[in-house]
């Protein structure tokens, strides 16, 4: 079917679907592999040719594998997607794709902590070196921390924790120009609400445990790439032996399908909690681009189609970590644990500690809140807990 004269929800329906393949299933199978049989050696020979895109060999994909990698690139507007065993894989992966011993990379300061981990305690051992930018620089601010073996731009659009959005069709042009290769971490948009390509982005990477698995039962990470950037990351993935199990492949491809309706049911969820939290006393600040007061509120409605579940908020400067933990040591609702874009709700500290080089922040105490799917008066009734337990430490 041509899919892509669709709206957006239908197309999750209909994408990497096929049921005349599959004796009328609705959904293809999930298929388990490691050897692929060949008829001849002449077949084999042939296959070979294609290794990354007919079943070659199980860790490079299976019927499955293709399916939801061709979802993903679809949606998003790219040429091929590689699926690999984590979020964290497939950031590593697509950026050792493109450096060497001698080379620079320029990555934001607010990258998701192990991007940077890996820039800091791994590509520097093999000689790569990584400047951490501002990430609200304009591209005139950024021009100047471009070398002549600057190899990468590395953006995360909100930023992690912190949520400041990147001017990213401004910096991927002017990384163009220096003939620089783009990533982008794209997992709090998905590939429903940004479309990486149409910014300009080269790579795109995503968490998919967390919207598009949606559940908090599986990890998988997704590398989006343009034509001229896909053989050289897949080659990377295939180097580095990832490989994406396949129930984890058959749980993202059925967590495609009810994207659309969750997330907008937690970016409902999360605007009603915003309005909430923002005027209560004890808060200086939203952080969310999709909060009309947040300085990235217009980069987001021009590059965005919608928002997402995810947001953190400032606590005023009086309150101390006591209070923070207090908050949300007191919720039932929000669980507290990592990860996020599950069907139930979290809260996590923000501890920026370590994790930020050139961006300076009020010391105020964050605390950043994951939608679940609950209603929201009831996750607004359990907040109400986490503030009375903040004040009676007074
Ligand atoms: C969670 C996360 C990752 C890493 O994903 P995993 O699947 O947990 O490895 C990468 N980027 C962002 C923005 C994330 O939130």
């Amino acid at each position: 079917m041509d899919t892509e004269n669709l709206q957006p929800e239908t197309r999750f329906v209909h994408e990497g679907r096929a049921p005349q393949d599959y004796a009328g299933m609705v959904n293809p199978p999930l298929f388990r592999a490691s050897t692929v049989l060949f008829p001849s050696v002449a077949a084999m020979m042939e296959a070979e040719k294609n290794w990354h895109a007919v079943p070659y060999y199980g860790r490079h994909g299976t019927p499955s594998t293709f399916a939801f990698e061709q979802s993903m690139a679809d949606l998003e507007g790219g040429y091929r997607a590689i699926a690999v065993s984590s979020g964290t894989a497939a950031l590593t992966t697509a950026i050792a794709a493109f450096v060497k011993a001698g080379d620079h990379i320029l990555t934001t300061d607010g990258a998701y902590a192990p991007t940077r981990k890996f820039c800091e305690n791994f590509l520097q051992r093999f000689g790569v070196e990584t400047t951490y930018y501002p990430p609200t620089l304009s591209a005139e601010e950024l021009a100047p921390l471009i070398r002549p073996n600057t190899k990468v731009l590395f953006l995360e659009s909100p930023s992690s924790l912190t949520m400041e959005m990147q001017d990213v069709p401004a910096l991927c042009a002017l990384a163009k120009q220096h003939k620089i290769t783009t990533i982008l971490d794209n997992t709090w948009s998905t590939p429903l609400h940004c479309k990486a390509f149409a910014l300009g982005v080269d790579v795109s990477v995503h968490s998919a445990t967390k919207y598009i698995l949606g559940h908090s039962d599986a990890m998988l990470g997704v590398i989006t790439t343009t034509e001229n950037t896909y053989l050289r990351v897949k080659q990377a993935a295939a180097l580095f032996g990832h490989h994406a199990a396949p129930e984890e492949i058959y749980l993202a491809q059925r967590g495609l399908r009810t994207l659309p309706v969750r997330l907008k049911q937690q970016a409902e969820t999360a605007f009603t909690l915003m309005t909430w939290i923002s005027q209560r006393a004890e808060v200086a600040q939203i952080l969310s681009p999709s909060w009309q007061e947040d300085v990235g509120f217009a980069l987001w409605q021009r590059d965005c189609t919608g928002g997402a579940g995810l947001f953190s908020f400032a606590l005023q400067p009086q309150y101390t970590q006591q209070h923070c933990h207090a908050f949300i040591d007191a919720l039932q609702l929000f669980g507290i644990g990592f990860s996020w874009g599950g069907y139930e709700s979290l809260a996590l500290p923000v501890n920026l500690q370590g994790i930020r080089a050139n961006t300076a922040y009020p010391d105020n105490q964050r605390i950043r809140l994951s939608m679940g799917l609950e209603n929201a008066i009831d996750l607004q009734h359990d907040l109400e807990k986490g503030f009375a337990a903040l004040n009676a430490l007074s």
